[in-house]
């Protein structure tokens, strides 16, 4: 699309016969939550909190927690901010965190399993997050765990959320996630499924390789069915379905999403114009038939050229 059009788009995101996409920023403390805030944005799909930890040595406190996460949600007042628990470990570990030493840190103690080694620093965290909400009509924060694998593991955490009356959901992206779907929404009011470890994990390519980018591609067509898997039990349970990885920038590819059942999208800021003009232009019709064509694909380049010529172009 032509750079004045998409600077020009402001949203809301919705297809041309009208069905509602929701675009959403992902950020990583209030710096980028307020600069993600002018973008065209209608809250933010993914707060990585590890990020805002990432050079610290000792554990933030619960008030120092408080702050932060404060921070983001009043960057977006009133609308959805879907907070994830800490994804430390794996590419992204944390000083104060004692990891053990893994020969497969990707596969190893990660995401929500701090809870078999450290359970008291989510529960510190999740206690934040219940107390940073209170107040002045701030709207309820959705709170989603990272690499959940099983059904137990998110009516786990699930009890946890409600329980500090926050809404509770789970990020999709370890493959057994996406198979058990159905039971694993029945647990939770949501979930978000992150393309670049789903890919990652389906594909059994390391997404930090450079080597493997054929691989690592979210338009592979194993991908894509699993992904449609996720968006048909969420349509059967009438249960929202985000997509929060990187595949959420690629407008040609949030087609395909959204015709797959998807109902949000977030990335980069930067990226959400683009995704939405794109969205704007097509119906949700054309969407159904690029995802179908898509997932029936044998590769990427086919799923691209099958989505492009479902989309008319
Ligand atoms: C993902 O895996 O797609 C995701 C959004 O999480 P992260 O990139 O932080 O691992
Ligand atoms: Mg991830």
């Amino acid at each position: 699309e032509k750079a004045e059009q998409i600077a020009a788009w402001r949203g809301p995101g919705r297809t041309a016969d009208g069905h509602e996409v929701l675009i959403l920023a992902n950020v990583a403390d209030g710096v980028s939550a307020r600069a993600g805030a002018e973008a065209p944005v209608q809250g933010v799909g993914l707060f990585r909190t590890e990020l805002a930890f990432l050079d610290r040595s000792n554990e933030p406190t619960v008030e120092e927690q408080v702050a932060l996460y404060r921070e983001v949600i009043d960057a977006f007042p009133g609308q959805k901010v879907v907070i994830r628990t800490l994804d430390a470990g794996s590419d992204k570990p944390l000083k104060f965190v004692a990891h053990a030493d893994e020969p497969n840190p990707a596969m190893g103690v990660r995401g929500n399993r701090i809870v078999q080694t450290h359970p008291e620093i989510r529960d510190k965290q999740l206690d934040a997050l219940a107390a940073a909400a209170q107040g002045d009509g701030r709207a309820t924060p959705w709170v989603m765990a990272p690499m959940i694998a099983t059904v137990d593991e998110a009516r786990e955490f699930a009890g946890q959320i409600r329980d500090r009356g926050l809404i509770p959901g789970v990020m999709v992206e370890v493959p057994s996630a996406a198979i058990m779907a159905d039971a694993i929404l029945a647990e939770v009011d949501f979930v978000s499924i992150g393309t670049n470890d789903l890919t990652q994990y389906t594909m059994a390519a390391d997404r930090m390789s450079p080597d493997l980018a054929t691989l690592t591609d979210p338009w592979q067509p194993a991908v894509l069915a699993l992904i449609a898997r996720v968006g048909d039990a969420g349509q059967r349970q009438g249960k929202q379905v985000g997509v929060c990885g990187e595949a959420a920038a690629d407008p040609l590819l949030a087609c395909v999403l959204v015709g797959l059942g998807v109902t949000s999208l977030s990335s980069a800021p930067a990226a959400s114009a683009a995704v939405g003009l794109k969205l704007s232009g097509v119906t949700l019709e054309q969407c159904r038939a690029a995802g179908a064509a898509a997932v029936a694909a044998a590769s990427p380049a086919a799923a691209r050229d099958a989505a492009r010529a479902a989309l008319g172009e």
